[in-house]
């Protein structure tokens, strides 16, 4: 079968998994690894699902490409590579990153959806763009930090909650400054992934990755916040009865965790 990323036609696949499983592991509740999966299509309610999700993409050689990109990113935002952290009322900016690896995990991971056959992806439609990203993951050059440039934030007030779920990428209901955006909750943090052509004219473009390696994370204020207010509504309406349970539930998580913070941040 083809490999999606060197595209060997006659490649043996592996059994990928669309996202690393470590961005699942605040959302698994115990040993039987159960997590909470949002949709913003209302045929496809929240549900409590197990393990993360997999797919025949890649020939071995290639995942172990991806591999490389995970292993770092993994490193960043759980730990076990330096990094230099600064907060501020704002933003919590992480420094001296690697500006390849950290830039072609994030466009592996909107990239994956695009390519992936999978119904939960249905509405992830990369076109032309698939191959663009798929050429910079597969020769490891990360391009432009506007290129498929990634705006990471996340909601204070909310992050026990945000870190118990998962919401794949889906696509904003409306352009974003004139952009195409999907949006995805992943690893406690909301991701906007931005997939167009003309991203150099991007009114905002110091909050994607820098090449020096600094990476902004937004406390969700202002116009990210009216971003995320929209998303949540969207699943609000999907979800409602679902979302009364796990409140209840995250409540008394919360109280005994007092908003626990990413182990970098
Ligand atoms: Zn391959």
């Amino acid at each position: 079968m083809k490999c999606a990323l060197c595209q060997n036609e006659d490649a043996v696949l592996c059994e990928s998994h669309i996202f690393p499983e470590f961005l699942y592991q605040d959302v698994y509740e115990g040993e039987d690894h159960l997590y909470y999966a949002f949709s913003s299509n209302s045929d496809e309610r929240a549900s409590r699902k197990r393990k993360g999700v997999y797919e025949e993409l890649m020939c071995r050689d290639c995942e172990s490409i991806i591999q490389r990109y995970e292993d770092y990113a993994s490193r960043v935002l759980y730990g076990g590579t330096q990094i230099a952290v600064q907060q501020s009322p704002e933003m919590i900016t992480i420094s001296e990153l690697e500006y390849a690896r950290f830039k072609l995990f994030q466009i592996s991971l909107i990239w994956r959806a695009g390519v992936s056959k999978r119904k939960e992806f249905r509405n992830v439609d990369l076109g032309l763009h698939a191959e663009r990203m798929r050429e910079m993951l597969f020769s490891s050059s990360p391009g432009e930090p506007y290129e498929y440039g990634c705006v990471l934030s996340f909601l204070p007030n909310a992050h026990e909650l945000m870190r118990r779920m998962i919401l794949v990428p889906d696509k904003a209901p409306s352009k974003i400054l004139g952009h195409t955006c999907y949006r995805a909750i992943l690893g406690g943090l909301f991701w906007a992934f931005f997939v167009s052509n003309h991203l150099q004219d991007f009114p905002h473009r110091e909050a994607f990755f820098s090449k020096e390696g600094v990476l902004r994370v937004f406390r969700a204020a202002a116009p990210a916040m009216k971003f995320l207010q929209q998303s949540g509504s969207d699943f609000m309406k999907a979800n409602s009865e679902f979302i009364k349970q796990i409140n209840a539930s995250t409540a008394a998580a919360t109280k005994e965790n007092n908003v626990a913070e990413r182990k970098c941040l």
